[in-house]
C-alpha cells in the first residue's frame, strides 16, 4: 500500500472541525470588510471625479459649495442640495494653491475629524486593527496544525522530508538495478554540482520516473534524495487542482520559490499525469485550471538558472498521455523507466519486507517469488504484511508457509468468504464450471499449467481456477491469446454441455467480459485480427478523456469490421472449449467429483486427474 505521508484524515470528526473553523473564519471576514468598508467608503454613493476637473468646473462656476476633509473634497453641485460628487487632491496644499478661485465657489474645511467622539473615533480605529489580528493568530495557529487549507490555498502543500527518521535509501529499494544506476547520476549533480559544471556539462533539470503502480517510484524519488542528503518537497499532482481555481499556478511558484531557497534540492511531483495531460484538447473552459498549472511548472522549470541545482522528479504511469511541452529538452528530459520486478528482484522485494517479521525456516520465498509474475513491488509488500497479521490472527510467533500462501492468494484473488452460502445444486454447477475452465487450460498447448483449482468463494467470484505462467513473459502470441480465450470460455462451455444451451448462469458474466476485452485489445491494439492483422486502431488515451470530442479515427466501416472479428474470436474460442470439453467429458465428472469432495484441489491432484486428457485434432490451430 502507499504511504501517504502527513496526509490529514480527509472524514470523521476533524473535517467537521475544521468545517467549523472555515465557517468562523469567512464569518469573520465579512465582518471585518463590513467594519472597514463602512469605515472608510462611506462617501462612495457620490460620483468621483478627477481633481482637475474639479478645479475647471469650480473655476466656470459650476458647483455651490465644496468641503474639504484632508485630502478629501465632497462636492455640491449649483442646482443641488447635498452633495453629489467627490474628489481627492493633495492634503499638504490648499485648494487656493491648487488654483481654486474662491470668488466663484464657497469652500469649507470640515474640522468634525477633530471634534466629534472621541470613542467613535478609537473604536473605528482599532477595531479593524484587532479583527485582523486576531484573524491572523487564529491562522498562525491553525497552519502549524496540519495546513488549513481555506487560508493556505495559494501556498503549495509539499511536504519537506530530509529527517532521519524517514530516510529512504537505494538499498532499501530491491531490483531496479537499471533505474538506481540512471538516478545515482542525478544523486551525484546533487552532491557535485561543480564536478559538472567544469566540463560544461548541463545538469538536467527533470527526471521523469515512468512506471505501472506500486513499483517503487516514489520511493525511489525519496531515495535519491536520501542518497544526496538534500531536502525533498514532495506533492502529488492532483494537489496542484484543488478547490479553487488559480490555485495550482499560484502553488507551483510557491513550491518552485521554496525550493530555491532550500537548494541544493529535490522537488518530487508525483503521479503527474493529473496535470501534465496534453493542452488543448478540452473544449475550452473546464480545463484552464489544469494548463495555467502545467504552464506555470514550464516557466518555473525553464526559469532555472544554470546551477540552481534544483531537480525536479516526477512520476506517472501513463507517460503516454503527457503534454510533449513537458518533455522537451531543457524540462523531463530524461526519462527513467521503471517495471514489474522480475522473478529475481520479487524474491529481492519479499527479502526486504519479510526481513523484520519472525519467518518460519520452512518458507519458501523464492517459491513465492516463482509464482507471483505480475505482482508489483507493493503488491509483494502487501503480501508479506498480509502474512504476518494471519499468522498473528492464529496466534503464531512465526509465520509459516501456509500463512504466506494464504496471503498470497488472498491478495491475488481477494478473501475466501466461506461463510457464503451456496446451494448443493450451485455447488455442483460452480465444480462443472471450474473444472471446465481447468481441461481446457490444461489441454490447449499453449495455455498456463493448472495451479489450483477451488469452488470456495474468493473476492467477486463463485470459484476460481488458478493458472501460473511459468516464467515472466514480456511478449504474447497470437495463438498464446487463443488458447486463453479459449480457456476463460471453459466455465461456461461446460455449464452449457452438462446443463443445455439455455441453462447457462450468470457466474460465467465475469468471464464473458474478460473474453471479450481480450478479443478487442488483440485486434484493436495488437493487430491480431483475421482481415486486419498488423494494423491497429487504437485511440490516444489522453484524448479519449473528452469524451465528448473524441472522435474514432476510423470509418464505420472498419468499425464493423473490427466488431466482426472480436466476434469471431470468441466464436472460435467457444468452439474449441466445446470440443475439448465433450471429448474428455470423463475427466469434467471426475474434476467435479474431486471438487465437490475438497473443495479446493492443488496442482498435482489436477494433474493426475486429467494425466491422459486428449486433445482433439478439430481443436487444434496448427
Ligand atoms: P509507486 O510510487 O510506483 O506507485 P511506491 O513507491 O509508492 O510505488 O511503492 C509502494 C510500496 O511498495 C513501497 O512503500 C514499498 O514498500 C513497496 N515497494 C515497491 N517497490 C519496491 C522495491 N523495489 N523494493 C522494496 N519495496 C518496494
Ligand atoms: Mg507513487
Ligand atoms: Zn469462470
Amino acid at each position: 500500500m502507499e504511504k501517504k505521508p502527513f496526509r490529514p484524515n480527509p472524514n470523521g470528526a476533524k473535517n467537521s472541525r475544521r468545517n467549523f473553523k472555515n465557517a468562523g473564519f469567512i464569518a469573520l471576514l465579512i465582518l471585518i470588510g463590513a467594519v472597514i468598508f463602512s469605515a472608510t467608503n462611506q462617501p462612495s454613493q457620490l460620483r468621483k471625479i478627477d481633481f482637475s476637473e474639479v478645479v475647471t468646473q469650480a473655476n466656470a462656476g459650476n458647483y455651490k459649495k465644496i468641503s474639504v476633509s484632508g485630502g478629501d473634497l465632497e462636492i455640491t453641485e449649483k442646482d443641488k442640495d447635498t452633495a453629489t460628487l467627490r474628489s481627492q487632491k493633495d492634503p499638504n496644499s490648499s485648494i487656493t494653491e491648487d488654483g481654486v478661485d474662491l470668488s466663484k465657489v464657497a469652500v469649507e474645511y470640515d474640522t468634525s475629524a477633530e471634534g466629534g467622539n472621541v470613542w467613535a473615533q478609537l473604536g473605528i480605529a482599532i477595531l479593524p486593527v484587532l479583527l485582523i489580528s486576531v484573524v491572523l493568530f487564529i491562522m498562525l495557529r491553525s497552519a502549524q496544525g496540519q495546513g488549513n487549507q481555506a487560508m493556505s490555498f495559494g501556498k503549495s502543500k509539499a511536504r519537506l522530508y530530509g529527517n532521519e527518521k524517514d530516510k529512504v535509501t537505494f538499498k532499501d529499494i530491491a531490483g531496479s538495478d537499471e533505474a538506481k544506476q540512471d538516478l545515482e547520476e542525478v544523486v551525484e549533480f546533487l552532491k557535485f554540482p561543480k564536478k559538472f559544471e567544469s566540463v560544461g556539462a548541463r545538469i538536467p533539470k527533470g527526471v521523469l520516473l515512468i512506471g505501472p503502480p506500486g513499483t517503487g517510484k516514489t520511493m525511489l524519488a525519496r531515495a535519491v534524495a536520501g542518497e544526496a542528503n538534500t531536502p525533498f518537497f514532495s506533492i502529488s499532482g492532483s494537489e496542484f487542482v484543488e478547490m479553487f481555481v488559480g490555485v495550482g499556478a499560484s502553488r507551483v511558484r510557491d513550491l518552485f520559490a521554496k525550493a530555491k531557497k532550500n537548494a541544493p534540492c529535490i522537488i518530487f511531483v508525483d503521479e503527474i499525469d493529473a496535470v501534465g495531460r496534453r493542452r488543448g484538447s478540452g473544449m475550452g473552459g473546464g480545463h484552464d485550471e489544469r494548463e495555467q498549472t502545467l504552464n506555470q511548472i514550464l516557466v518555473e522549470m525553464d526559469g532555472f538558472e544554470q546551477g540552481a541545482n534544483v531537480i525536479v522528479l516526477a512520476a506517472t504511469n501513463r507517460a503516454d498521455v503527457l503534454d510533449p511541452a513537458l518533455l522537451r529538452p531543457g524540462r523531463f528530459d530524461r526519462r527513467v523507466n521503471i517495471g514489474l520486478p522480475d522473478r529475481k528482484d520479487r524474491e529481492a522485494i519479499l527479502k526486504i519486507h519479510f526481513a523484520k517479521k519472525p519467518l518460519a525456516k520452512n518458507v519458501d520465498l523464492d517459491a513465492l517469488a516463482a509464482k507471483s509474475a505480475g505482482s508489483s513491488g507493493a503488491d509483494l509488500s502487501n503480501i508479506a504484511n498480509e502474512a504476518a497479521i494471519i499468522a498473528a490472527r492464529a496466534n503464531r510467533n512465526e509465520i509459516t508457509q501456509i500463512d504466506v500462501t494464504s496471503a498470497f492468494e488472498k491478495v491475488a484473488i481477494g478473501p475466501e468468504r466461506k461463510s457464503k452460502i451456496m446451494s448443493d445444486k450451485e455447488k455442483e454447477l460452480t465444480a462443472y464450471h471450474e473444472a471446465g475452465h481447468a481441461i481446457v487450460g490444461h489441454v490447449l498447448p499453449d495455455s498456463d499449467m493448472v495451479h489450483k483449482v477451488t469452488i470456495i468463494p474468493r473476492g467477486g467470484t463463485g470459484g476460481v481456477t488458478w493458472f501460473i505462467p511459468p516464467e515472466d513473459k514480456s511478449y504474447h502470441s497470437i495463438i498464446e491469446y487463443k488458447d486463453v480465450l479459449a480457456r476463460m470460455l471453459g466455465g461456461r462451455i461446460a455449464e452449457e454441455i452438462k446443463y443445455g444451451i439455455d441453462r447457462v448462469t450468470t457466474g460465467a458474466g465475469s468471464d464473458l467480459q474478460k473474453a471479450a476485452e481480450l478479443a478487442r485489445e488483440m485486434v484493436i491494439n495488437q493487430g491480431m485480427g483475421e482481415k486486419l492483422r498488423n494494423q491497429v486502431f487504437h485511440v490516444e488515451e489522453g484524448m479519449m478523456i473528452e469524451r465528448m470530442v473524441h472522435e474514432r479515427q476510423y470509418s464505420d466501416e472498419t468499425a464493423k469490421v473490427i466488431d466482426d472479428e472480436v466476434e469471431s474470436l470468441v466464436t472460435e474460442a467457444a468452439r474449441r472449449a466445446r470440443i475439448v470439453i465433450k471429448s474428455n467429458l470423463e475427466k469434467l465428472e471426475k474434476l467435479k467429483e474431486k471438487l465437490l469432495e475438497k473443495e479446493t484441489v492443488e496442482a498435482e491432484e489436477v494433474l493426475e486427474i486429467l494425466k491422459n486428457a486428449k486433445m482433439p485434432k478439430e481443436a487444434a490451430l496448427y
